[in-house]
């Protein structure tokens, strides 16, 4: 296929400003699915996916297009929407030459708008801004144009307005693909090179990556070599992805599709790995930012016996997701687990929830933690470390004092994007959440952006939650990487009738630390039920009991109710009694529901 009638493009917008349905019109249009209604996001592959409405891995599609007597090959490449995700956003940015920027014509430009199109300016592709949702009744494009001009300094006489349900001006969009964007740069004469931006773990045939060819031809049968970790592969199977697999010949320069090629894990193909011939060895191409964890948390099994098949359900997980950092971890509470380290909260909880559905996994999941840092104080303990810096992830191995020089904790540059009613009252929660305002800037006559470098342990569990409701949703929330900042930090466990919960010791901020021990104890004792004895919920630091709740004694006798009844009733009351028990914790001799550790780090 002649590489000039090529265009490599993605989808870029905030979450539900209708990338997955402008990608599904996308598809008809071009015949590569039929239009039925069964057929609604195509892309979105997932079940977590669908059940969450958010694309969690980029999915591909070529499609053909005919314009102006003429067959042009149109690869797209689908992009998640949530910033847990951003780094997969920036890997298949820059398979493309240009990207279609989706901003909904009711609520303009949000926060996630912002951060794709830096991350498509910064690759200096073309940008084609997208008013989606024209039919809506509130919609106001004028107004939405006039954004994009201030904010991105693009000529609103730029922007084409659709509408992705009705398909109103969808065709409009791929002529613009074809004007706007030029083809890609590659040379089929060169020497074969390709820059993976995808993988994925089969059972059956292994590692499928996604690959643009930057030059040259890959064929079946091919000796093919991935840069990063040096190993060599027979290719077996290649194709287009149209977005179903079509297996093929060869690959093109220009063109966009898979590979498999015996690769056990994804680890094989990384993100951002290049691929070239054993024969023709080539230059890798410029590596990616590596994805980095941002959040931690310990997983364990509820009973250990069940240990060995949670083992496996995580390794297939993360066979599939090169994103999660894994490593063993046991604790005298909990047993044996693993130390998971995630790109945020969402990526965290979507990893939770597919344990438990697709592999029908019971866990215990810890208090998330953000990555620490501490500058250790004596020649002696860098010896013992090998390093004068070291990382924490886990509150159990968080140095004392007497050992530090000082610790340090990660920062990120938050952007917040409201209406201006809101101004105060968002100050206000980011003043609580040890924040330093940077600056603010109006984006139309109602709105502003406004941008805080906040401690990422202060927006990772809850922050977003609160700037929505505090907004009534109209706030939206990027963030980015801003280095490590010095910080006052101690280590703070919670206990019950004096045992320690392991899952729920944390490390915080000096300064926060009476009032977050404070609200975790009274949350917890709205959640765990009243037992038959009384039961102390303490907050401590080192010894020091820094705050008390107690649960008072309760006798629960379910038989009580049926007194005198038929047996059988009584079975199945004693029998529910027990399910009932599978979805506890024994902490000594307490029951404590094993949801409760989570939500009571979540403020109202
Ligand atoms: P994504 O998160 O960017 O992939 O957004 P989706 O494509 O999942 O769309 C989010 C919601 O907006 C869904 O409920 C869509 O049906 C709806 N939506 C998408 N495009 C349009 C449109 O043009 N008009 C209207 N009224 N709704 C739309
Ligand atoms: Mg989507």
């Amino acid at each position: 296929f002649p590489v000039e009638r090529i265009r490599n493009f993605s989808i870029i917008a905030h979450i539900d400003h209708g990338k997955s349905t402008l990608a599904d019109r996308l598809l008809e249009i071009t015949g590569a699915i039929a239009k039925t209604a069964s057929n609604k996001q195509v892309l979105d592959k997932l079940q977590v996916e669908r059940e969450r409405g958010i694309t969690v891995k980029a999915q591909t599609a070529s499609l053909f297009y005919q314009h102006e007597g003429q067959t042009y090959l149109l690869n797209l490449i689908d992009t998640p929407g949530h910033v847990d995700f951003s780094y997969e956003v920036s890997r298949s940015i820059s398979a493309c030459q240009g990207v279609l920027l989706i901003v909904d014509a009711n609520q303009g430009i949000q926060a996630q708008t912002v951060a794709n199109f830096y991350l498509a300016f910064e690759a200096q592709l073309t940008i084609i801004p997208v008013i989606n949702k024209i039919d809506l009744k509130n919609a106001d494009p004028e107004r939405v144009e006039k954004q994009i001009e201030k904010v991105f300094d693009i000529p609103k006489e730029e922007c084409i307005r659709i509408s992705a349900k009705l398909g109103t001006n969808v065709d409009q969009v791929l002529q613009e693909v074809v004007r706007r964007i030029p083809p890609p740069t590659a040379k089929v004469e060169g020497p074969f090179k390709a820059l993976v931006f995808d993988s994925n773990f089969d059972h059956y045939r292994g590692v499928v990556a996604n690959i643009a060819l930057f030059g040259g031809r890959v064929s079946r049968g091919d000796k093919i070599v991935s840069a990063h970790l040096g190993k060599s592969y027979e290719v077996n199977e290649l194709g287009l992805l149209r977005p179903d697999e079509h297996p093929a010949e060869t690959l093109y320069a220009g063109q966009v599709g898979y590979v498999i090629a015996g690769m056990k894990e994804v680890k094989e193909a990384q993100i951002g790995d290049t691929l070239y011939l054993q024969k023709q060895p080539v230059e890798p191409l410029p590596g990616f930012k590596p994805a980095k964890a941002m959040v931690f948390a310990g997983m364990y099994p509820m009973d250990q016996s069940e240990y060995t098949a949670l083992r496996s359900a995580v390794e297939k997980l993360t066979l599939n997701d090169s994103s999660v950092t894994v490593q063993r971890d046991s604790s005298l509470a909990l047993g044996a687990g693993w130390r998971l380290g995630f790109l945020g909260l969402l990526h965290m909880e979507v990893f939770n929830q597919r344990l438990e559905q697709e592999y029908n996994a019971s866990v215990i999941v810890t208090a998330p933690t953000v990555p620490y840092k501490a500058v250790l104080a004596s020649a002696k303990l860098i010896k013992e470390h090998g390093e004068e810096v070291i990382t924490i992830i886990n509150p159990a191995q968080f140095p004392d004092k007497s050992q530090v020089v000082e610790y340090l904790e990660p920062m990120v540059m938050g952007t917040i994007i409201a209406p201006d009613d809101f101004t105060g009252k968002i100050m206000t929660l980011c003043q609580s959440r040890r924040a330093v305002h940077k600056n603010m800037f109006y984006i139309d006559d109602h709105r502003v952006m406004i941008k805080y470098i906040f401690p990422l342990n202060e927006i990772v569990v809850d922050f977003y939650d609160q700037l929505k409701s505090m907004s009534s949703g109209y706030a939206s929330f990027d963030y980015e990487d801003a280095g490590y900042e010095a910080a006052d930090l101690i280590k703070m466990d919670f206990l019950l009738n004096g045992r320690p919960v392991e899952e729920l010791a944390t490390i915080v901020h000096k300064d926060k630390a009476y009032s977050a021990g404070k609200a975790i104890c009274e949350r917890l004792k709205e959640s765990i039920p009243r037992q038959m004895f009384e039961i102390a919920v303490q907050a401590a630091i080192g010894s020091k009991i820094i705050a008390r709740e107690t649960i008072k004694a309760y006798r629960k006798n379910v038989l009580a109710k049926c007194y005198g009844g038929d047996i059988t009733r009584k079975m199945k009351l004693l029998k529910k009694q027990a399910e009932g028990k599978k979805k506890l914790r024994r902490i000594g001799n307490i029951d404590v529901p094993k949801d409760a550790f989570i939500n009571v780090l979540k403020r109202k």
